[in-house]
């Protein structure tokens, strides 16, 4: 039997953080025992004292095909020319970046080259590691709207029972988008929501008829109204939040995805993109109602996902969803709810297994440098990742029991 004892100095058991000192076996891929204080080693092959134990975290919102490290706009151009192999690379690429950084679940918002369907294929039927993972397959946009690179189009309500009766078969979620992309320079999103609450019912109720959920892209108040009006199941980005929207929120309880990172990015390097102070000034104001809605969404008791949409332009796979994390951290939200965004709550929406550090639960176990809530800082230096029988990364410290090393000698 394989067995590893993790001693952390603290940890964040999913819910709440545990300051103490804390053992957890790992017994064949799940955890038997968690106990405060150090417990003997007993039966395990390896023991590692870590500085902090939190469960493996989820990205909620990436586009695997997509190169977010690529900054050159003409290369990403580029890129979605690539033939379907060269999009598939990039996606290998991504999932490597996502665990390096501790992620253990992912949730793909949408491709038009349908290279998610193929990554979840290969996952579900691999006997390599796998992370637990969700795919909208092909996103849904209106005919010649934005979005052209994520999926399909229709004219709408007519056409729409043929659409979704296409997307359905490979969605996990099905996903809407909603509105277009912000304009920066005017600080507002760019024409009317693409749907209206008749058709986005429609593509609710199909949903949930077929036993799924929807996610909406979407920024700018008339698209957040349609959204929550139709019911849809989550609000990705949300940017141009209102109060009165997150009480609709609260009440039929939709999630939002806020995606920090591409706006952030905007705004911390404007000369990527050529801004001017006045545009810097937008992304600001844009930034700042972000960040005092993501405070009040937490307050109201709206369930908040992690996501960062990496893929997307400034946002790279893995590092771009612990950024989203620091960048949520400093609007001065709770860290357990922060960190319960990026674990517990987004496992315990879409029915994935439980990542929560709890005797009985399959390990998922994302070792960190130091405690976040000493320094949110530290959620960018991990350390090690059990998940299920796999392991990877090296503890801060670790040895074999001489007794298990001699045996082997
Ligand atoms: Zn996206």
């Amino acid at each position: 039997m394989d067995a590893a004892l993790i001693i952390a100095d603290a940890c964040f058991d999913g819910e709440r953080h545990r300051p103490e000192p804390t053992s957890i076996l790992i017994e064949d891929g799940c955890i038997t025992q968690m106990a405060s204080g150090v417990l003997s080693t007993g039966t395990a092959s390896t023991v590692a004292r870590v500085p902090f134990a939190m469960p493996g975290l989820m990205e909620a919102h990436c586009h695997l095909f997509l190169d977010g490290d690529e900054t050159d706009q003409a290369i990403r151009a580029d890129h979605l020319r690539k033939p379907f192999e060269g999009l598939l690379a990039t996606a290998h690429r991504s999932l490597e970046q996502l665990q390096a950084a501790g992620i253990t679940a992912i949730r793909d918002a949408g491709d038009a080259h349908g290279v998610n369907t193929a990554i979840k294929t290969e996952l579900t039927t691999s006997t390599a590691y796998a992370p637990d993972m969700l795919s909208a397959g092909l996103a849904i946009r209106r005919a010649k709207r934005y979005g052209a690179f994520l999926g399909v189009e229709t004219t709408g309500l007519e056409d729409l029972p043929r659409v979704l009766a296409q997307v359905a078969p490979t969605a996990d979620f099905i996903k809407i988008m909603l509105s277009g992309i912000i304009d920066f320079e005017s600080g507002t999103v760019k024409g009317a929501p693409q749907f209206d609450v008749a058709e986005a019912t429609l593509i609710q109720e199909t949903a949930q008829r077929l036993g799924g959920r929807t996610a909406a892209h979407i920024s700018g108040l008339d698209g957040l109204k349609v959204a929550t009006e139709a019911g849809l199941n989550t609000i990705e980005h949300g940017f141009f939040m209102t109060r009165e929207i997150l009480a609709v929120m609260r009440d039929k309880q939709i999630a939002w995805v806020p995606t920090f990172m591409p706006v952030h990015f905007q705004w911390a390097y404007p000369e990527y993109c050529g801004w001017n102070e006045a545009t810097v000034g937008q992304l600001r104001r844009i930034l700042d109602n972000h960040d005092e809605h993501l405070v009040a969404a937490y307050d109201m008791g709206v369930p908040v996902v992690a996501g960062s949409d990496a893929g997307s332009y400034g946002s790279p796979h893995g590092r771009s969803l612990v950024e989203d994390l620091v960048l949520m951290s400093r609007t001065g939200a709770p860290l357990e709810k922060i960190l319960a965004s990026a674990t517990s709550v987004p496992r315990g929406l879409w029915g994935l297994p439980s990542a929560n550090l709890a005797v009985g639960a399959e390990a998922n176990v994302l070792c960190l440098a130091g405690s976040p809530f000493r320094n949110v800082e530290y959620v960018r230096q991990p350390r090690a990742l059990y998940h299920r029988g796999w392991r990877f990364g090296a503890p801060v410290a670790e040895r074999r029991r001489e007794t298990v090393a001699a045996a082997a000698s």
